[in-house]
């Protein structure tokens, strides 16, 4: 019998809304899973699927069913799957990347999350907005059994974002890592990667609004700083809080403001890891009087999602989830664009 699917697809132009439409779910192909969704998360990055911009192309790929931080159940497997150790009724993540090339030069240095020829699910080919989905099984992700599925969802993009970048600081406990833009989806993940995975000691930076002081320090942060109230003493107060400065600074927010301050308050030899790219620069004066290290940091691997799942399943991390209607898809977007969300947003597909 033919399963119906309830998918929210992209049809028009950029910044058009999603429409709910049932149609009949997909028979997997070669290679391919069909997944019944459980949860999707709803990220930044689908912000682009829908409005464009950042990594969204030029023209934009329609119908499309956006999403990329999904949780499921293999119903169907299909043909060539065999040697994928997957098999039907087992539950999987869905997350950024569908497809890579294996050729390029960042393929070949097993480092897959910089492919520039990667498929990306909800942008490229249809992601997790929907209750059923097909998807390649090289790219599906193990969930183990004893993790909370609603919490798995976020930590597939967002807490593996955080995660890597902080582990390609490789930091040394005890330090001190200043996490700008701590209150989000990527932030509050970061916060408790950095104490509870890296040792480290946590200046979170957020503003707007006194509740994300709240929430960072219910994260774990040691110290805040409000971007807004701090103006133009913030380096001075950040440099007090850490006594002499920050020696790890993860600018999650694309602010050219917090790129402009990060040297400022950066100790000698520090290192900074962009996440928040945009189209953001950073000032060179204080990379050459400190001698700092500036590197930029996108999602993570396949090992780096089963090593952050590892963490969530270990209990070192708790992602603040807020569930929200299927039916309120663009209104959830709309929020994540605002800033107007503290954690993550996640969806329950199947009913
Ligand atoms: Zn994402
Ligand atoms: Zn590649």
């Amino acid at each position: 019998m033919a399963t119906r699917n309830t998918a929210a697809v992209l049809t028009g132009p950029y910044k058009e809304p999603y429409t709910i439409r049932e149609q009949l779910a997909g028979d997997p192909g070669l290679n391919e899973a069909l997944i019944q969704i459980e949860f999707a998360g709803i990220c930044h990055g689908d912000v682009y699927s829908r409005d464009g911009g950042g990594p969204a192309p030029a023209t934009p790929v329609r119908p499309i069913v956006g999403g990329h931080e999904g949780i499921g159940k293999i119903m169907k497997l299909g043909v060539r799957t065999g040697n994928s150790n997957f098999s039907v009724g087992d539950t999987v993540g869905i997350a950024w990347r569908a497809a890579t090339c294996h050729a390029c030069d960042a393929c070949l240095a097993a480092a897959e999350n910089r492919c520039r020829k990667q498929e990306v699910t909800g942008l490229h080919r249809n992601g997790t907005f929907q209750t059923y989905v097909t998807f390649p099984v090289d790219n599906l992700i193990p969930i183990p059994s004893n993790v909370d599925r609603t919490a798995a969802c976020p930590i597939l993009c967002a807490g593996v974002t955080s995660y890597t970048a902080l582990a390609a600081m490789a930091p040394s406990p005890g330090k001190w890592c200043v996490i700008v833009g701590a209150a989000g989806g990527l932030g509050h993940l970061a916060i408790q990667f950095a104490k509870n995975c890296f040792g480290l000691k946590v200046l979170a930076i957020d503003g707007g609004n006194p509740a994300k002081e709240r929430f960072c320090r219910e994260m774990g942060c040691d110290e805040y700083v409000d971007f807004n109230l701090a103006g133009s003493s913030l380096a001075q107060r950040v440099c007090e809080l850490t006594h002499g400065g920050a020696d790890y600074v993860l600018v999650l927010a694309p602010s050219q403001a917090a790129y402009n301050a990060a040297g400022d308050y950066a100790r000698f030899r520090a290192q900074i890891m962009a996440v928040g790219v945009g189209a953001c620069s950073m000032p060179l004066r204080p990379l050459l009087q400190k001698d700092l290290t500036v590197r930029a940091s996108e999602t993570g691997t396949r090992e780096d999602i089963l090593k952050a799942l590892n963490c969530l399943a270990e209990g070192k991390v708790s992602p603040c989830v807020e569930m929200v209607d299927f039916h309120s898809l663009d209104r959830a977007i709309d929020r994540v664009t605002q800033g107007d969300v503290q954690g993550r947003l996640v969806m329950e597909m199947a009913t």
